[in-house]
């Protein structure tokens, strides 16, 4: 690891993820949930942590045939679930104002919240206490296999020798892939986190929330007292985690504009929330163009595996992810499809 545990200039920092079973446009992911869920329990298990923060929640839909698939994925897992129509669900949730067009409103009872901080905590005390030697705050500089081993060169000048590499270096892929010759088509989002001060403690959302049409969802009071979460599944793109594409000016415009569509959500649909923004935080996202994860060998490299593009979704199911890439790395099966994650969709430049 480049910074230290726990350090905010990468994607995985934080109190709060949104956890779900539903996957709708992205199915291949639903099937990973059930996994992803009991790896979740076991940890809190073993390191006496909550981990999980199952509020409920609550997707708003225009149409039935974006419904319809999310619905698939509750029926086909077994899970608890009711639609509602808007005036159910008005009544229901007087903290809102849900619109007539909203016409479907998916309660999942088992939607809630992961909690980023305390989640790598208790991945690396169990990591060390079975064995492992974690390091932190050694750049890597370079990566290169021969013959049965492969190589990791750091900045520090310290060289580590192994039989097998899993990278998983986020929004940083391509810089740690440049000087092996390879190139990825990724794009960094810089995501905004406002942060939205309660009006009232009699009408707080307790709800953790998908708002589909707008691509945006909620987070109830978790990470600051009296404040949601509510922020935008999209934002800027900004070339790498270095910006030099785009002006400071062109970067702040996009990043008023995703604000100015959150700013309108919360006046018509949040009665009691205050729709100027109490703070707000940023954050990036590795997106594939596709929204489809990277889980694959690296071309050319017969030890090497990727695990990366994770597509502002990926931390739900980060346990499962593990598994899947150590099953790479020794060659072993994976009971899960694949196919959509393969590496080589997204090569643009091999020397
Ligand atoms: C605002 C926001 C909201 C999100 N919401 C959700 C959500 O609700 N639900 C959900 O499931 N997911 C969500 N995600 C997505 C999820 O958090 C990410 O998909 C996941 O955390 C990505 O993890 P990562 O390991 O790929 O990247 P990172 O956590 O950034 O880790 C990459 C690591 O590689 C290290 N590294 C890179 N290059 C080097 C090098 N050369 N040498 C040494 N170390 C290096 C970096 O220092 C970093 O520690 C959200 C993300 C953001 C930003």
């Amino acid at each position: 690891m480049e910074f230290g545990i726990g350090h905010e200039n990468g994607s995985s920092h934080g109190g709060s993820r949104v956890i779900r079973y539903q996957y709708g446009s992205l199915p291949e992911y639903a099937e990973w949930m059930p996994e992803a869920y009991a790896e979740w329990e076991d940890l809190e298990k073993v390191s006496g942590e909550k981990l999980l923060n199952l509020t409920g929640g609550v997707s708003l839909f225009s149409s039935k045939a974006v419904l319809d698939p999310c619905v698939k994925n509750l029926e086909d897992f077994n899970i608890a679930y009711s639609v509602l129509s808007t005036d159910e669900a008005n009544e229901k949730y007087p903290m809102m104002r849900i619109e007539p067009e909203m016409a479907y409103v998916l309660e999942e009872y088992k939607m809630g919240a992961v909690r980023p901080d305390f989640c790598l905590k208790a991945t690396v005390d169990q990591f060390v206490k079975l064995g492992g030697v974690l390091k932190d705050k050694e750049p890597v500089s370079s990566i290169s296999e021969e013959n049965d081993t492969v190589i990791v060169e750091c900045e520090s000048g310290v060289c580590y020798k192994g039989s097998k590499l899993i990278i998983c270096a986020g929004t940083w892929l391509n810089r740690l892939l440049a000087p092996m010759g390879l190139k990825l088509d990724l794009r960094i989002f810089k995501i905004t986190i406002p942060y939205w001060r309660e009006t009232r403690e009699d009408m707080k959302i307790t709800t953790t929330q998908f708002h589909v049409a707008e691509n945006v969802y909620l987070l109830p009071e978790m990470e600051k007292k009296g404040h949601l979460k509510f922020l935008r599944h999209e934002g800027p793109v900004i070339s790498e985690p270095e910006d030099s594409s785009r002006s400071e000016a062109e970067k702040q415009e996009a990043i008023d504009a995703d604000l100015a569509i959150l700013k309108d959500i919360v006046k018509k649909r949040m009665p009691y929330v205050d729709p100027e923004p109490a703070s707000i935080e940023h954050c990036r996202y590795t997106m594939s163009p596709d929204s489809h994860f990277i889980m694959d060998k690296l071309p050319g490299y017969s030890r090497i595996v990727v695990g990366g593009a994770f597509s502002g979704h990926g931390f739900k199911m980060a346990p499962v992810s593990g598994k899947i890439l150590v099953n790479l790395a020794t060659d072993k099966p994976v009971k899960y499809d694949l196919t959509k994650m393969n590496i080589a969709r997204l090569l643009i430049d091999c020397k």
